[in-house]
């Protein structure tokens, strides 16, 4: 399914939800039936590994992603899944360098221009999240902290790099950022990624991720910079989800 350039991406992050296979084929159920059928190419579902296969078998209308891989493809690596495996399943898309794999899983910068470079070599659409730690950082540190993520990746690949800028106090706490400032910070990230990559640095795209909801989502989707949206605890529900899709438009 191609992306419709003009139209603004909105990505659901479920983290380590639902808890059942039922569960999870009933949430991506009612967003199939919340959504109107030109928001599927705009919108893409991040469930737990396992539910992967399946979901992917049920919804074909839908892009699944997953939240994390690793960049070997097979071997001693207890835990880990590789993406041939999710190729295989018929998954296209993934997320690296989450604040809460960065914090909680120890991730490093290294390791998720890593895993960047290999998803982009790959054919894989790669999200990849960066975002400061304190809501005082310095936009310049927020800009450096940037480009250890994504330098090195591959230009010709880029209109499958997606940086989704989540400011990590505004992560899961209902505290989203000024929408105005998040753009602004954006513009310096795209100024980065310029003179990183040239005039072809146009092609990625920069989401805004940090409690977004049916509320706010708009006002962020309003602003200059923002090319879509990463939504963590407001993708659990379907309406609200398909309210926050249906805002893109
Ligand atoms: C996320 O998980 O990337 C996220 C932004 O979470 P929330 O929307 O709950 O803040």
């Amino acid at each position: 399914m191609p992306f419709a350039e003009s139209m603004k991406l909105i990505v659901g992050n479920w983290k380590l939800n639902p808890p059942t296979l039922n569960d999870a084929i009933a949430l991506a159920s009612w967003v199939s039936v919340s959504v109107s059928s030109e928001s599927f190419d705009n919108m893409v579902l991040l469930p737990p590994f396992i539910f992967l296969e399946e979901l992917a078998k049920k919804f074909k209308q839908i892009k699944f992603g997953a939240q994390d891989f690793f960049w070997e493809e097979s071997g001693a690596f207890t835990g880990e899944v590789s993406l041939s495996m999710l190729k295989d399943v018929g998954v296209s898309w993934v997320l690296v360098g989450h604040s809460e794999r960065r914090r909680i899983f120890g991730e490093t910068d290294q390791i998720v221009n890593k895993k960047m470079r290999f998803a982009l070599e790959n054919d894989f659409n790669v999200i990849v999240a960066v975002g400061e730690l304190q809501r005082d950082d310095h936009p310049e540190e927020i800009a450096s902290g940037f480009k250890k993520n994504v330098s090195g990746a591959d230009v010709s690949k880029l209109d499958k790099l997606i940086v989704a800028y989540e400011p990590v106090w505004a992560v899961g706490t209902g505290e989203a950022d000024d929408p105005a400032r998040s753009s602004q910070i954006i513009g310096k990230l795209k100024q980065s990624a310029f003179k990183l990559f040239g005039a072809d640095s146009n092609r990625i795209r920069f989401l805004y991720g940090g409690s977004v909801n049916s509320q706010n989502a708009r006002s962020f989707l309003n602003q200059p910079n923002v090319d879509g949206l990463l939504v963590g605890g407001a993708s659990l529900n379907a309406e609200e989800f398909a309210l926050i899709v249906e805002s893109s438009n």
